[in-house]
């Protein structure tokens, strides 16, 4: 029987196994890359993507060529990667980054239209969490534009990559700075639309949000 093929070869020590893992890295994204295969060329689409239970949601036009092709059962590999830091070590071979990443082997269900403003909410609430209550409700000619795919969590690998610099020993009098150089993601301050009316409190909810 051949190897699935989410093992990971290269590398093995930084493979993670259990589903916790998955779900914080998929929890943290915003974006996944959609690598498919369209009349035998591939191609790869960035898409906003949320994490609901058992699926990764991912949303679109419903005239994309992305949303067509893979609402049609074409076999997707999503790749989710964050970026936490640099690793510098004294030299440039061993010098690296500290990440964490996830790929999703499978095929997308189309979600019905009975699910549809569900789902639209668990994405709205992924990435802003306490706004969808606050916004009017989509309408029916905006739920008919936006088709909705579910990507099952079944087939999945998670890498993380973190720790010191591995330098070997003749490298460590080398008189360079060495060491990691964390990546910390936030949001700027608010800045307000040119034609917002009434001037609206920014919402206390943001103070929250993380990138
Ligand atoms: C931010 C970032 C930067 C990187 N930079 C480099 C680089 O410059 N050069 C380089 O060679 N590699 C880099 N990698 C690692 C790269 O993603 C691959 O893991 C590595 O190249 C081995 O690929 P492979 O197909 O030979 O792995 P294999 O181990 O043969 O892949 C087998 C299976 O393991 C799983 N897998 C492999 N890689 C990952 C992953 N990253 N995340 C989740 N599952 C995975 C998949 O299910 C895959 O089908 C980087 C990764 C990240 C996240």
């Amino acid at each position: 029987m051949s190897e699935p093929r989410t093992r990971i070869r290269r590398l093995p020590e930084k493979a993670a196994h259990d589903r916790a893992s998955l779900d914080a890295v998929l929890d943290a994204a915003r974006v996944a890359h959609l690598a498919f295969v369209q009349e035998g060329s591939p191609v790869n689409v960035p898409v906003a993507c949320a994490r609901d239970g058992d699926r990764l949601l991912l949303h679109g036009s419903t005239g994309s060529r992305l949303l067509r092709t893979l609402g049609s059962g074409v076999e997707v590999c999503a790749a989710v990667t964050l970026l936490d830091g640099m690793v510098l070590a004294r030299s440039a071979f061993e010098s690296s980054m500290h990440y964490r990443s996830a790929m999703v082997f499978g095929t997308c269900a189309v979600v019905p239209d009975d699910g549809k403003v569900a789902a639209l909410r668990a994405m709205s609430e992924a990435w802003m969490p306490g706004r969808w209550d606050t916004l009017r409700p989509p309408t029916a000619k905006e739920l008919a534009a936006t088709a909705v795919l579910a990507l099952p969590l079944v087939e999945w690998s998670v890498k993380i990559s973190a720790g010191d610099p591995e330098d070997p020993p003749e490298d460590l009098d080398a008189p360079v700075w060495a060491g990691v150089l964390p990546i910390v993601a936030a949001y700027g301050d608010p800045v307000p639309a040119p034609d917002l009316r009434g001037d609206p409190e920014v919402p206390a909810y943001l103070r929250g949000w993380r990138p």
